[in-house]
C-alpha cells in the first residue's frame, strides 16, 4: 500500500474513477478552502480544536510551492475573518514548500514557511510542520529549529517508529516547545525504524514519558486505544492539568472516541486535510486500515 501511495499509475486509474466518493469525503475536508473552513468550523462548535493540512506533498516546481504557500496564507486569513483562529491551527508538509528542491531546496522551504509562520502569527494561530519520511528528518528538524528563532510556537513532530526518536524528544522536551508525538506514517528501513508493532508501540510509550514529564506541550497524535489509555495514565502520573497537552486523531478515524475524549474534558485537536491532491493521503490511511482496502479496490477494479 506504501508503494502504492507513490505509483503515478495507480493515482491516475484512481483519480479518473469516481472512486469509493464516500472513502475520500471520510477522510478528507473537500476540494475547497471554503470546504475546510466549514468542516473546521463545524468541529470547533462541537468543542475540538483543529489543524488544516493542505493535501499535497514533494513539490518540485518553484511556482507550485510558491501556491501551496499563497493557498496557507489565504486560509488564515480566513481563519481569522471566520473567528477560528483561536482554536484552529495549520499543518505543513515541507516537501511541499520547496524542501525537495535540489540544492537550495532548505532555504527555499524554510522562506515559504516563515511566510506561513507570520501569517499565522497575525491570525492569532500557530504551525506545525509535519514529518516526513526519515531522509527528510534532519532537514526538516534543522528548518523548524530556525523557524523557532522567530516563532517559537511553531510545533514539532516526531515519530515513534524511529530509533532516533528518544534523543529528538529529549533535545525538544524544553518550556514552550509543542511536539506531536505519532507512531509514523512512511515505509521506512529496518537500519532506521522499528519494524514490529510491539516496539514501535514501546518506543512511543518511551517518547510519551519523556514528553509528558517535561516542562514543552505535548500532543499525542495516535488513535491506539491502548496508547492513548496509557497517554491518559502517564498524565495523570506527571500530573498534567487537562490542557496543559492535548490528544490528536486524524479527520475521519475514530470519531465516536474523539467525542468521547472532548465529554471527558480533554483537548483534542482533529487533524483535517482538504485540497484535490488527496490521492498520497488516502492510500496511507488504507494502509492503517486494512478493513476499508477491499472496498477501496473493488472500486479501482470495477471501472478500469
Ligand atoms: C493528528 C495526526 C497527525 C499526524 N502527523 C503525522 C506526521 O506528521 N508524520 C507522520 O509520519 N505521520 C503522521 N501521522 C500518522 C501516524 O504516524 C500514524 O500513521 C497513524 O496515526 C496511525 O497510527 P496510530 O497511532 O493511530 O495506530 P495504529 O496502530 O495504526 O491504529 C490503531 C487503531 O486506530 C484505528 N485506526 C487507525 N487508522 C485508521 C483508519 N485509517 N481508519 C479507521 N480506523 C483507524 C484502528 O482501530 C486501529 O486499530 C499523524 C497522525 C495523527 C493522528
Amino acid at each position: 500500500m506504501l508503494a502504492a501511495a507513490r505509483s503515478e499509475r495507480l493515482k491516475d486509474v484512481t483519480e479518473r474513477v469516481a472512486l469509493t466518493r464516500r472513502l475520500v469525503a471520510r477522510y478528507v475536508a473537500g476540494a475547497s478552502e471554503s470546504d475546510v473552513i466549514r468542516v473546521a468550523g463545524d468541529l470547533v462548535g462541537d468543542g475540538f480544536t483543529v489543524s488544516i493540512d493542505r493535501l499535497g506533498e514533494h513539490t518540485r516546481d518553484l511556482g507550485q510551492a510558491m501556491r501551496v504557500a499563497d493557498t496557507y496564507v489565504s486560509v488564515l486569513d480566513e481563519l481569522h475573518r471566520a473567528e477560528l483562529s483561536a482554536r484552529v491551527e495549520v499543518s505543513v508538509k515541507l516537501s511541499a514548500i520547496g524542501q525537495a528542491f535540489h540544492g537550495d531546496g532548505d532555504r527555499v522551504a524554510l522562506d515559504h514557511a516563515r511566510r506561513i509562520c507570520h501569517a499565522a502569527r497575525n491570525a492569532g494561530t500557530t504551525v506545525t510542520v509535519d514529518m516526513e519520511d526519515h531522509t527528510t528528518t534532519d532537514s526538516t528538524l534543522n528548518i523548524l529549529r530556525e523557524l523557532r528563532l522567530d516563532f517559537p510556537e511553531t510545533g514539532a513532530v516526531l515519530q515513534a517508529y524511529l530509533r532516533r526518536t528518544e534523543g529528538d524528544c529529549r533535545d525538544l522536551a524544553h518550556a514552550g516547545s509543542r511536539v506531536r508525538l505519532c507512531k509514523g506514517a512512511y515505509d521506512e528501513p529496518p537500519s532506521v525504524a522499528f519494524m514490529r508493532k510491539a516496539d514501535v508501540d514501546r518506543s512511543y510509550v518511551r517518547c510519551a514519558k519523556i514528553l509528558l514529564s517535561g516542562p514543552g506541550y505535548p500532543m499525542l497524535a495516535t488513535h491506539d486505544p491502548r496508547l492513548v489509555e496509557i497517554t491518559g495514565a502517564l498524565a495523570s502520573k506527571y500530573h498534567r492539568l487537562q490542557g496543559s497537552y492535548e490528544y490528536q486523531m486524524l479527520y475521519g478515524v475514530r470519531p465516536e472516541e474523539q467525542r468521547r475524549l472532548v465529554r471527558a474534558g480533554e483537548e483534542v485537536r482533529v487533524y483535517v486535510p482538504y485540497g484535490e491532491d488527496w490521492y498520497g493521503y488516502l492510500v496511507r490511511r488504507l494502509a492503517e486500515r486494512p478493513a476499508n482496502l477491499s472496498l477501496f479496490l473493488r472500486s479501482v477494479a470495477s471501472k478500469r
